[in-house]
């Protein structure tokens, strides 16, 4: 992904986090989804499936496994989100399901359009949940090892998301 894609992902989500007034964590992701118009819909659906969106006669219909995990759930909304904000064309021709998210992909490089989709909703969904600013604040200056466990799961524990979500993330902002 170049850098204008990246800068263009963080826009998108930061513009979001304004127009709702959201300033610290955990970001109310569900609220934002309502915001966008989006519907949606916790079903229970095999493990391997996190969730799919689509957009049917102009309206969002957003999926989620309601056998996750809470805080997976809210990383699924959030991609979604960014499928809706990023491939609104390519998700309204056809229904978009998520079987888990290669989150740990960082050093795979794909000519695959559908994998480039997915790199860039995860990318979205880490800066909607996890903005650098808030992390930023969070961290207060502070010296932070990203190996100590303790101290990302309670930063996890504060934004809502996987621990793995969060090392995940502090890594790619401040390692
Ligand atoms: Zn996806």
């Amino acid at each position: 992904m170049n850098h204008q894609t990246k800068s263009k992902i963080r826009r998108k989500a930061l513009s979001l986090l304004e127009a709702q007034g959201i300033s610290s964590a955990p970001v109310p992701v569900e609220r934002i989804a309502k915001a966008l118009g989006a519907n949606l819909r916790f079903s229970p659906l095999d493990d391997e499936l996190s969730g799919m969106v689509y957009v049917k006669d102009g309206t969002p219909i957003v999926g989620v496994n309601a056998l996750h995990h809470p805080n997976r759930q809210r990383f699924t909304i959030a991609h979604e989100l960014g499928h809706l904000q990023l491939h609104r064309t390519e998700i309204t021709k056809e229904i978009h399901v998520d079987k888990g998210f290669p989150m740990l992909m960082r050093n795979t490089v794909s000519a695959e359009g559908v994998n480039e989709m997915e790199i860039e909703a995860n990318l979205f969904a880490a800066e909607l949940l996890m903005p650098e600013s808030f992390l930023a604040a969070s961290l207060d200056g502070e010296p932070f090892d990203i190996d100590d466990e303790g101290a990302v799961s309670t930063l996890a524990k504060q934004y809502k998301v996987s621990a793995s979500a969060m090392r995940f993330r502090l890594g790619n902002l401040f390692a």
